[in-house]
């Protein structure tokens, strides 16, 4: 790799930006009398465990989450979901109507929203017919104002794990930021790159505790990167942006990993199962590889398919009008009673 020179990727007034200092980033200690940060001495009405401002840099969890990932600590940072990660990533490198991001579609959504959100154009490379990263067309699309470069593997919403060479040559040559999007690393039989992270100077890989740790409403996302990326993360980030309770729930969960890899481990068979049982049903006339919790499942009249399981309380991700998803429908894998539930109301729908 060329030696990455990350202070000419960011945008050039965070270099000199001044952040905020927190009451309780002035003062990091556990005891005294606390009258620096406008509390409410009394705590409030339920109980007096929140009353008190929340650990800016959440370091107990940290320190917990680098031990589970053989990571240090300085190479973390948490967000309120990886939505709150990938907004504050666009706001480090992207200037608002010069700069783009480079995206593969189908991918996740949020990564172009965001961008426009901030008035950041969006260069589009689609996957291949076959959902696979094209490591040179990535390469020879991007120009010098495309500073970040999204990768999601396993990919949403089309299931399949890319290609890990083709996602090292874009990691390897693409000049600017990589941004690699591990949200349902778990289900897939491939290694994450935060084993490699240390190599690649350029790249942010991105995990969530939504997806395999059952934790979606909890809001708690992590990124993984070098210590000089991760301190301008926490340099533009809001001084508090991880509730108190966010932080001990997270450390509850934690405790017991063997539980979720147990959850895992019976998605994962559930989701060959449903594959097989869904390819039974006339009307599905594809159902792609899935690395993911989820199944694409290209489907007859997919519509119509769409709006008479809504009618009867089956909710599923339409994804007909997404480009190159055309017919199809995103099955989440539920317990084995949603899941026979979902395969009977298919089996009773006929083709018109
Ligand atoms: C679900 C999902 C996430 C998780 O987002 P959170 O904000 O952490 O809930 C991230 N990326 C992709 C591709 C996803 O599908």
């Amino acid at each position: 790799m060329q030696p990455f020179d990350l202070e000419k990727h960011l945008r050039t007034h965070i270099q000199s930006l001044k952040p905020y200092a927190s009451a309780r980033h002035e003062y990091a200690g556990v005891e005294g009398i606390f009258l620096d940060a406008n509390e409410n001495p009394f705590g409030s009405t339920e109980t007096a465990a929140y009353m008190r401002y929340p650990d800016p840099y959440q370091q107990t969890l940290k320190a917990r989450l680098s031990v589970l990932k053989g990571i240090d600590a300085a190479h973390i940072f948490l967000g309120n979901g990886s939505d709150e990660v990938i907004d504050l990533l666009m706001r480090l490198f992207c200037e608002p109507q010069a700069d783009r991001i480079l995206i593969m579609p189908p991918t996740y959504g949020m990564y172009a929203v965001n961008a426009a959100i901030h008035r950041i154009g969006v260069l589009e490379v689609p996957l291949s017919e076959s959902y696979a990263l094209r490591p040179e067309k990535v390469l020879k699309s991007a120009t010098p104002n495309t500073k970040i470069c999204f990768i999601c593997s396993p990919n949403n919403p089309t299931g399949n794990a890319l290609d890990v060479a083709h996602i090292l040559e874009i990691v390897e040559n693409f000049e600017g930021i990589v941004v690699l999007d591990e949200a349902y690393i778990d289900f897939s039989g491939e290694a994450s790159f935060v084993g490699v992270l240390e190599k690649y100077p350029n790249l942010v890989v991105l995990q969530t505790f939504s997806k395999a740790w059952g934790l979606a409403g909890l809001r708690l996302g992590m990124a993984f990167a070098s210590t000089q990326i991760i301190g301008y993360l926490n340099k533009i980030k809001a001084p508090y942006n991880l509730g108190r309770a966010t932080q001990e729930i997270a450390l509850k969960n934690l405790a017991n990993q063997a539980q979720k890899e147990i959850f895992v481990q019976k998605i994962c068979k559930l989701r060959e199962s449903l594959s097989r049982a869904l390819q039974k049903i006339p009307l599905v006339e594809k159902v792609y590889p899935s690395d993911a919790n989820f199944l694409l499942v290209k489907i007859t009249d997919a519509d119509r398919v769409y709006r008479t399981l809504v009618e009867r309380k089956v909710i599923v991700r339409n994804q007909t009008n997404v480009p190159f998803c055309g017919g199809c429908l995103r099955i989440s894998v539920g317990t084995p009673a949603e899941n026979a539930q979902l395969l009977d109301e298919l089996a009773g729908l006929q083709s018109s």
